[in-house]
């Protein structure tokens, strides 16, 4: 996700106030003065006191906070490049708890108002299912945090737990059934928010007597495998049947009749009332948008 500047600074407060005491002087001078990143990523103590076991200081500095996700992905070929085989390293499940605690912070502090700044109302990876979480009191015992997924698993990159950009909010079905820790790095997945055009806008669905099915599959075979998104729409077979049943219902001699009855209703206006769904779609806040809309399309092709 990204994250505005005011929220920034809301969150830099936060963590400040919670590690009052625990960030050096000399981590912060390293925070203010290293532009370059892989200046950075030599210089500073705190990714030393990963290798090492001096773990008392480890806080998420704001560079990790705020980090960019391209940078985020050399962060971790940096990383894997300079420490090699981390994971075995005796300090990685302290690194993994310590990490885990910043994020649940992050979360149940700023989850839901960047969740909202962001403007994600749909799953972003399937873009079938409501991800928006109601407004509930943090203060009260039924307060539900938003399910915010970690675009590279945090069991396997600790160090990106709190990173803001690394953080998506997604269905539980993409979340904890089909992603789960897989390694969107190693197997090079596109982020569906940060890549520039928007697979969903690409792929184009039809349908035959099974069902829905996705008709330029291969072009995209690496996504739509990973998070099963041809089983997951191929369910929805409601939605070609509504189309047909309205298409059918209010055909060409039912249009013309209503259209004598009342002149004000021209065939426009009778399509933009019956399918009004599926000509208006709004595709950040309809669940299914690509579908409904290419499914509409080729059905109205059929019928003319
Ligand atoms: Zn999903």
């Amino acid at each position: 996700m990204k994250v505005s500047n005011q929220l920034k600074e809301k969150i830099e407060n936060y963590f400040n106030h919670l590690f009052h005491g625990a960030q050096t002087n000399e981590d912060n001078r390293y925070m203010e003065k290293s532009t370059n990143f892989d200046q950075w990523l030599i210089d500073n103590d705190y990714i030393k006191n990963i290798a090492s076991s001096n773990l008392v200081n480890l806080v998420p500095t704001k560079k990790l906070l705020f980090l960019s996700f391209n940078k985020s992905k050399e962060f971790i070929r940096n990383f894997s490049s300079t420490f090699g085989n981390y994971e075995s390293n005796s300090t990685f499940p302290i690194l993994k708890n310590r990490f885990e605690f910043y994020y649940n912070k992050l979360r149940d502090n700023f989850g839901k108002e960047l969740q909202e700044e962001n403007q994600i109302f749909i799953c972003p990876y399937c873009q079938r299912n409501y991800i928006g979480i109601f407004d509930n009191d943090k203060s009260t015992k039924g307060y539900i945090a938003p399910d915010l997924d970690h675009f590279f698993p945090k069991s396997k990159y600790p160090f990106l737990a709190a990173t803001i950009s690394n953080l998506i909010p997604a269905c539980c079905v993409c979340n904890q059934r089909l992603k789960k820790d897989k390694d969107t790095y190693e197997q090079c997945i596109p982020n569906p928010i940060e890549i520039e055009n928007n697979i969903f806008e690409n792929i184009e669905f039809n349908y035959n007597y099974k069902g829905p099915y996705i008709e330029n599959y291969s072009e995209f075979k690496e996504y739509l495998e990973f998070f099963k998104i041809q089983e997951q729409y191929s369910i929805h077979t409601e939605i070609i049947n509504d189309i047909k049943v309205k298409m059918n219902k209010y055909n060409r001699v039912k249009k013309d009749h209503l259209s004598k009855c009342c002149p004000s209703l021209n065939e426009k206006i009778i399509e933009d009332m019956v399918f009004h769904e599926y000509k208006y779609i709004d595709n950040k806040k309809t669940p299914l948008w690509k579908l409904k809309k290419d499914i509409y399309k080729k059905i109205k092709n059929e019928s003319n």
